[in-house]
């Protein structure tokens, strides 16, 4: 048997959307991506959404449009994809890494105190594997130390905690339509935010800072258009905005199937082999207030690099989400970063495996991985 890391989700409805789009005029950012965004903030609760390109320009902008730049830090995770703390690079300011706790591997939010300095703008939390930060905790000392919060929710769009979801306690929450993310247009991206002021900078930075964007200079009579401030080329168009469009009413049945399936896992390898802890587990109870977002599920074992390349002999997909970012070269060289700074995130980093996590996994692939693990780990 063979068994895919990822197989997308994309139906007949998704491609008729998009073959729709190609027959109009306009096929940069128009009208389908105004569409989206209102579907997409109806979806998460909050007042704007701004598609873009991807989530690291969506982290990128969110930085700029905050202000934060040249000699400001930034707190976040070395436990998450390069494009977290690369786009702190990119705005200009320098990223500031808090170890993670064991249990889940997401940023530990009782060492954030210790890491502020005068210099410290904002927290950039990443939900990991799904999995929410305690977005309460975080508030609460972002409101003590004036700093923003931008969350990083590429996994977890769906999730909730303790009745919070991304993007209701924070600046912004930037999101990922990446072709593994749980919505993708191939690339892509959005921010969501409650802020009136700031998803108009957003729009006007995601297009190089242009006053209008191409569907207003286009569809309406000409009108000469102004550059204040210097933009990036960020901009979700219409093809992007037409093929994610009607993935939203999916995400939760999408969701629920990837649920059993880490309910499967979590089952087989208990007492077993290492994983995360979801701490945010309460069914059972009748007021669910909290759901992971099942994102990627993955183990822990100490010869990771052996038993990932027998997995792959036996031709099972598998993934490494993340080794620890300050240990990679450019970040030791830059910012002098040696094994032991932070332990648990590089603990993680030695020894994950990710495993299939999708909708399209059949159950008898389920049990096969499962088997093979369970075979290849003893
Ligand atoms: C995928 C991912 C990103 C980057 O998303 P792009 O859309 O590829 O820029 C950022 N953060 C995390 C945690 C991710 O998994």
């Amino acid at each position: 048997m063979k068994v895919e890391f990822f197989k997308h989700n994309l139906t007949q409805v998704d491609i008729d959307s998009v073959v729709e789009v190609l027959h109009n005029p306009i096929l940069t950012t128009g009208q389908w991506t105004a569409d989206f965004e209102d579907k997409f903030s109806k979806y998460m609760g909050c007042k704007y959404t701004v598609g873009v390109t991807s989530c690291t320009a969506a982290l990128h902008l969110s930085l700029l449009a905050y202000g934060i730049g040249r000699g400001d830090e930034v707190i976040t995770t070395p436990m998450t994809f390069i494009a977290t703390a690369n786009s702190i690079l990119m705005a200009g300011a320098k990223p500031v890494f808090v170890d993670v706790e064991a249990e889940t591997g997401n940023i530990d939010v009782n060492l954030i105190e210790n890491a502020i300095t005068g210099r410290t703008k904002a927290i950039i939390p990443v939900h990991l594997y799904g999995q929410m930060v305690d977005m309460r905790k975080l508030r609460a000392i972002a409101d003590k130390y004036h700093l923003f919060l931008i969350e990083d929710v590429a996994h977890a769009p769906e999730a909730e905690r303790d009745g919070v979801r991304p993007g209701q306690l924070s600046e912004a929450a930037c999101f990922s339509f990446y072709p593994t993310k749980a919505l993708t247009s191939g690339e892509g991206g959005a921010i969501c935010t409650n802020s009136e002021i700031i998803a108009n900078k957003l729009k006007i930075l995601r297009s190089h800072g242009m006053s209008a964007d191409a569907n207003e200079r286009y569809s309406k009579r000409y009108k000469h258009w102004d550059m204040e401030v210097l933009g990036w080329k960020y901009n979700m168009d219409n093809i992007q905005a037409a093929l994610l469009i009607n993935q939203i009413d999916r995400l939760e049945e999408n969701w629920q199937r990837r649920e059993d399936i880490a309910f499967k896992y979590e089952s087989a390898f208990w007492g077993k082999i290492g994983f995360p802890q979801n701490l945010l587990n309460s069914y059972g109870s009748k007021r669910r207030v909290s759901k992971h977002g099942r994102h990627l599920f993955t183990i822990w074992v100490e010869n990771r690099d052996e038993v990932l390349g027998k997995l792959q002999d036996a031709e099972i997909g598998v993934a490494v989400n993340y080794r620890a970012i300050h240990l990679l070269s450019y970040y030791r060289k830059r910012y002098g970063y040696k094994e032991g700074k932070f332990p648990v995130a590089e603990r993680i980093g030695d020894q994950t495996i990710s495993l299939p996590l999708y909708p399209k996994l059949t159950d008898g692939e389920v049990e096969y991985v499962i088997k093979t693990v369970k075979a290849c780990v003893k």
